[in-house]
């Protein structure tokens, strides 16, 4: 596959263990929102692996998009990328994935645990910069603390900017006992959501294959829901 070199032009920290780099790959590159590419990284030790990333950011047309990497104990790939230095240059793939977001023909109940939830961000910020579109949208995302929050304060912010039609729901399976939002994983309150946007809603899953699979089980064994309305992709 061919590989073009990409540019790291800026780099924060998500949280204490998620950093997030904004590529620039040249104005030529297009994605759908929740496409990833793959990654040519350099290791310490002269060698390189491949790893795949979903785009965290909508599509903008400047060749520049953003990644949120979650740093994995002893994962060579994800410690490489937490240690580059803004500046740095990468080979990447083309935009590759059939995890896109459907027209919006009805609600819609995105479910991401941990950085799951970066091709969600990337279909939601399309779907809402659509000022036409009026379907309702959920968002579930789980982590384990509040300290795990990727993007927390961005999408409390859009769901006050967007109020009526996007809702934010954190849940958190290790709250402090400060916290006073939903606890527990996130298929726990799947069905519940799912009855809020009129039970009718496309399910967009991304995370871990464990938690996508479960999700997978009470949408479809639960509630009945038929296989085209369930969109998923799994990191492991
Ligand atoms: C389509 C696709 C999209 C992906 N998008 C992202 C993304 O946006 N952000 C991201 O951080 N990773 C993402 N991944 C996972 C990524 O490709 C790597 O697997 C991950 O960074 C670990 O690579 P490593 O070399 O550090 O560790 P490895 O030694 O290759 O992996 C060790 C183990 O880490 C676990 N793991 C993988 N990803 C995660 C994760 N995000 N959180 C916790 N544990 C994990 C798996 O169980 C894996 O077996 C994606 C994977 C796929 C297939």
């Amino acid at each position: 596959m061919s590989l073009r070199t990409v540019n790291v032009v800026a780099a924060r920290a998500l949280t204490h263990n998620v950093r997030e780099l904004t590529l620039d790959a040249g104005a030529d590159f297009r994605f759908v929102a929740g496409q990833w590419v793959s990654l040519r990284i350099a290791l310490d030790n002269g060698e390189f692996v491949s790893r795949s990333y979903s785009i965290a950011s909508a599509p903008r047309g400047d060749g520049r998009f953003e990644i949120a990497v979650t740093r994995v104990e002893g994962g060579p790939g994800s410690t490489a990328l937490h240690a580059l230095d803004v500046g740095a240059t990468l080979e990447a793939s083309h935009a590759q994935g059939f995890f896109t977001l459907e027209p919006l023909a009805r609600p819609a109940l995105f479910i991401g645990t941990g950085t799951g939830v970066a091709p969600l961000r990337s279909m939601l910020r399309a779907a809402l910069a659509d000022r036409e579109a009026d379907a309702r949208l959920t968002l579930l995302l789980g982590v384990r603390s509040e300290l795990d929050l990727l993007y927390g304060d961005e999408f409390s912010a859009l769901a006050r900017e967007f109020a009526g039609r996007f809702r934010f729901v954190p849940t958190l399976s290790r709250a402090s006992d400060a916290w006073s939002g939903r606890r527990g994983y996130v298929q726990t309150h799947a069905r519940e959501l799912v009855g809020e946007l009129g039970g009718d809603v496309d399910a967009y899953i991304c995370g871990l294959q464990r938690m996508v699979k479960e999700v997978r089980a009470v949408l479809k064994g639960e509630l009945g829901f038929a296989r085209e309305r369930i969109h998923s992709e799994r990191f492991d």
